[in-house]
């Protein structure tokens, strides 16, 4: 038998000696010096340390750029030093294409003076970003070691800019968040598109404005680019199944969500309503509804409910 002041020994040192899980990445080639690094088709859970979100590496002369941040101070180290293997340089500059953590979280990986966001994200990441980082801690404990959130030192505007020899035109938008940025590389008519666009993968919703992605979907629409690396799924080779598909899981979402609560069924019910058939194709469409329909369905209640003193 062993003595209780033993084992409480064994596990007094056990944090000594365990390592810090390690992120193992790697870079699917997209486009002349343009990689994506891919994340799980998954939710954030500890088997994929919140690696879930797609990250772009573009080569520019001055160093890579990197389109989002990963979710965590180690994912964001892993994609600097993935980065800098690949190109043979440091990272020259991050943008970050809006603020869920398995997208921004790595910015502590990087000086804040290379780090670009838009000022509605600048200002979340100021504001309300602590509250989300505790519910990643919750999720992701050992791997979320270290994580923080500097502020961004850099101001992404909307249009071109240039960065060792490469132009980019950087897109302010809305509509999956409050602020999305998308990013088209002129070079190779790559655009990068953050959540914005979702591939082979359900549309995720707890901070959409359903009528601005629509708008943001248009206008993406018409940008003359060959391919596309979503926030989530595959590259897609064709400029246009994977908009299409995020904006006929939306179209769907809207009035299914309003008929389930008309047709006086419960929350748990409505998250279990069938899905049409054309959407089988997509990752995670099961819990991306039920979630939806979690946050949606307190307006949809109160819309349907009316005051009493009205
Ligand atoms: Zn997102």
């Amino acid at each position: 038998m062993i003595a209780r002041r033993q084992l409480l020994g064994a596990l007094a040192g056990a944090p000594l000696l365990a390592a810090a899980p390690a992120y193992r990445l790697q870079a699917e080639p997209v486009a002349a010096g343009l990689w994506v690094v891919r994340g799980a088709d998954a939710p954030i859970a500890m088997a994929n340390g919140g690696a879930i979100a797609n990250i772009s590496i573009i080569a520019t002369d001055a160093g890579p750029v990197l389109i989002d941040a990963g979710a965590s101070f180690a994912h964001g180290q892993a994609l600097a030093a993935l980065a800098r293997r690949l190109t043979g340089k440091p990272v020259a500059r991050v943008y970050l294409t809006h603020l869920h953590p398995d997208h921004s979280f790595g910015i502590g990986a990087f000086a804040p003076g290379i780090v670009a966001a838009t000022p509605p994200v600048a200002a979340q990441v100021a504001g309300d970003a602590a509250g989300f980082s505790t519910g990643l801690y919750r999720l992701l404990g050992d791997w979320m070691r270290g994580t923080e959130l500097p502020a961004p030192a850099l101001v992404a505007g909307d249009g071109p800019v240039v960065i060792g020899g490469r132009r980019l035109r950087l897109l302010a938008l809305s509509g999956h968040s409050p602020a999305d940025l998308a990013v088209l590389d002129e070079a190779s008519g790559t655009l990068i598109t953050g959540d914005l666009v979702f591939h082979n993968r359900a549309p995720a919703t707890p901070h959409a404005d359903l009528p601005a992605w629509r708008r943001a979907l248009d206008l993406l629409a018409g940008l003359g680019h060959q391919r596309l690396v979503p926030g989530h799924g595959p590259v897609d080779a064709t400029p246009g199944t994977a908009i299409a598909q995020t904006r006929a899981w939306l179209d769907w979402l809207e009035p299914a969500l309003k008929a389930a609560m008309e047709a006086g069924l419960t929350m748990v019910e409505a998250g279990d309503m069938p899905i049409p058939q054309r959407f089988a194709g997509l990752a995670v469409a099961r819990l991306e509804l039920q979630r939806s329909v979690s946050h949606y369905w307190p307006a949809l209640e109160a819309a349907r409910l009316p005051r009493v003193s009205d």
